[in-house]
């Protein structure tokens, strides 16, 4: 009986392994480093190596396995093929295909995004919503949405792109996709930089190099100086923008906020809130947002889930 599953998460400086039973039980974790010479030739065989060793060391066996979750930075199509992942120096491979030849378990393959909005949908902030939106907050903006309890996907991988709403005409800055005024352009850890940038210099404060503030400061700071609660303010007003338009067209049960930024806590909600109140139809002013619970280990849930969840249907 396969009770059991891996969830792998693929990051460009590491990979994540979590070791899970079908109740969604963590019976350990460990990471390796990614190595991403030769544009990540090895990472796959590096992957089979390391579960077949976990396997021999704990004394698992294949059938006990419904097979191995993967969590990738990238697109990734219907049959598991990865479009690129910058990140690892991929182009258009079957990954789902090499590895599972490789290790002789089932693999499953899906964006990492996605892979986090299904392990905090599993056993995070969204348990037992079954249409939820994971919004994560970092450098740029990413998300997943899950729909009857599943990843909504698209034709290439790209649902749930919502960092790249467009939400500015007046943007000149190119955002990294090369569009100009998308969600993330403000409403990601970089955006509260660049806000808070502006906020000081139409202050009058210069701020020399050794002063330049991080995201974690400016929300430190909210209370007790006036730029950044400004600054916060405005950001506020960006996220809770981006959000109501992901909500009128989706009508969640509820949003699970997630990635670097919200560690910053409860303050996020409060700060998109009047925002959010204003653009949002007005039968959905009570859409639940939530704080993510399950940190860095989103990506592994969520990708055994995935394995997991195919042996119920
Ligand atoms: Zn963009």
């Amino acid at each position: 009986m396969n009770k059991y599953a891996y969830g792998i998460d693929v990051g460009g400086t590491a990979i994540k392994y979590g070791f899970f039973d079908n109740n969604g039980v963590m019976i350990r974790k460990w990471q390796t480093p990614t190595n991403v010479e030769d544009n990540g030739t090895y990472i796959l065989n590096e992957i089979s190596n390391e579960l077949s060793l976990d396997m021999k060391k704990n004394n698992v066996k294949k059938d006990e396995i419904a097979g191995a979750g993967l969590g990738i930075p990238g697109p990734v199509n219907k049959n598991g093929i990865v479009q690129e992942a910058v990140n690892l120096g991929w182009k258009m491979i079957d990954a789902q295909n090499i590895l599972q030849n490789l290790i002789g378990i089932k693999v499953k393959i899906c964006n990492d995004a996605n892979a986090a909005s299904l392990g905090e949908n599993w056993m995070g902030a969204g348990k037992g919503c079954k249409d939820m939106i994971m919004v994560t907050l970092g450098t740029g903006i990413g998300g997943g949405i899950i729909c009857n309890g599943k990843i909504v996907n698209g034709t290439k991988g790209y649902a749930g792109e919502i960092g790249h709403i467009h939400i500015n005409d007046f943007e000149t800055d190119k955002c990294g996709c090369g569009n100009t005024g998308c969600f993330e352009q403000y409403a990601s850890a970089t955006g509260l930089m660049k806000i808070y940038q502006k906020v000081t210099h139409e202050y009058g404060i210069k701020m020399d190099n050794a002063q330049k503030e991080s995201c974690e400061t400016v929300f430190k700071k909210a209370s007790s100086d006036v730029c950044a609660q400004k600054a916060l303010e405005i950001w506020g007003e960006y996220l809770g923008k981006g959000l109501s338009i992901i909500v009128n067209i989706l009508n969640p049960e509820c949003i699970v906020i997630g990635g670097g930024v919200s560690k910053a806590g409860s303050i996020i909600l409060d700060l998109l809130e009047p925002s959010f109140t204003k653009n949002v139809l007005i039968d959905l002013h009570d859409t639940s947002i939530k704080l993510a619970t399950l940190g860095n280990d989103a990506g592994i849930y969520g990708a055994a889930r995935n394995i997991l969840k195919d042996r119920e249907a």
